[in-house]
């Protein structure tokens, strides 16, 4: 009995030294990942690699010879991956991948001659709600680069409440808006619904849009982030600004931190109806202090009315929006979808002189 205390002080050594020993391994591999960092970044290739990180588990549970069960080996290791993954993408560990770092000014993407994130600058991303024809889109895109517009937006893979109502054009439709924009210098904004429209879409667009409808569509946001191509993410309709958040998180995570991010506020349901959604005004400074990246607003599809385009555009510039994104129709009252939110190209032109934006 009298040598109990004496082998617990021996055994409470031992662990101490083991800790010591394990300190000194995970020292040791943050070493190695900060080596492995270098050279990924020398010869641009992504720092997260899921195949590679799920070969390292599987290979650990082989080799744990039963003394750990496969749960305990995933839960110790789980950690040190994580760990080495936030030091090879150079943040502390838990910090978001798209979080504003202290003094880090607003992100700024250039796209096609195009700057978003200029607060007091903001970018126009305007255009039809859905893609409908090649004469729809050139009196579009004509008007709007007379004006000075940068972005022509278009979607042509519609998410539709109704399986009933108009789809859009599909790829047709995508390589119309293409054929638009690059008529009159614009950059392509389209939305894809579907990770399987990417390898079509992405070499035909500017910016990817994902939708609120699509915005916890985390394949469809892990292949996107895969394309390296900008994406306009818009918030979905009942997402907290943190759900927000960590939906463009897997965008950065799977690779478009270096193409670039745009949040988009786009209005949340409340129990409100005398508009189609509520355009969270607050969630704009919020975003903008959490993030550096570009936040916009879309107060089409907030209004859901025309009458109150002008007075919400107002509102998100004010509030901090570095950009807005508008629906123009050369004839809203004919538009296969969204007719009473689509500003006809008269309306648009004295919305911009009201926010004395462009050339109006
Ligand atoms: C759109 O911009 O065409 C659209 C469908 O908007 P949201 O995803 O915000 O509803
Ligand atoms: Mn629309």
């Amino acid at each position: 009995m009298s040598d109990v205390p004496n082998r617990m002080q021996e055994l409470r050594q031992a662990l101490s030294d083991l800790n010591r020993e394990i300190l000194d391994l995970v020292g040791r591999r943050i070493a190695l990942v900060d080596e492995m960092r270098a050279l990924k970044l020398a010869n641009g290739l992504p720092m997260y690699d899921p195949v590679r990180e799920s070969r390292m588990f599987e290979a650990l549970v082989e080799q744990g010879q039963g003394i750990l069960g496969e749960a305990e080996i995933r839960s110790v290791f789980r950690p040190i991956f994580e760990i080495s993954l936030a030091h090879m993408e150079g943040r502390a560990s838990g910090d978001l991948r798209i979080g504003r770092r202290p003094g880090e000014s607003d992100r700024v993407l250039n796209i096609k001659g195009g700057t978003i994130g200029v607060p007091g600058s903001p970018a126009v991303i305007a255009g039809p709600c859905a893609v409908e024809s090649e004469e729809q889109l050139e009196r579009t895109a004509a008007a709007l680069a007379g004006m000075g517009i940068r972005f022509l937006r278009g979607g042509a893979f519609k998410p539709r409440t109704s399986p009933d109502a108009f789809q859009g054009l599909g790829i047709d439709g995508v390589k119309m808006l293409r054929a638009a924009a690059d008529r009159h210098g614009l950059a392509a904004v389209t939305e894809v619904t579907d990770p399987r429209q990417l390898e079509d879409v992405a070499p035909l667009t500017d910016i990817l849009q994902i939708g609120a409808r699509n915005m916890a569509n985390y394949a469809l946001l892990q292949e996107a982030g895969r394309t390296g191509k900008p994406v306009l993410l818009k918030r979905a309709f009942a997402a907290t600004i943190d759900e927000f958040l960590l939906a463009a998180e897997y965008l950065a995570k799977y690779g478009s931190s270096d193409g670039g991010i745009i949040l988009c506020e786009r209005g949340i349901r409340t129990f409100e109806r005398e508009t189609r959604f509520t355009l969270d005004v607050s969630a704009i400074p919020i975003l903008r202090q959490k993030t550096a990246l570009p936040v916009i607003a879309d107060v089409s599809h907030a209004a859901g009315r025309r009458d109150l385009i002008a007075p919400l555009a107002k509102a998100a510039l004010a509030a901090g929006a570095s950009g807005l994104m508008l629906e123009v129709h050369p004839c809203p009252e004919a538009a296969l979808s969204d007719a009473s939110q689509q500003l006809s190209i008269q309306e648009f032109q004295q919305l911009l002189r009201e926010l004395n934006v462009g050339v109006f």
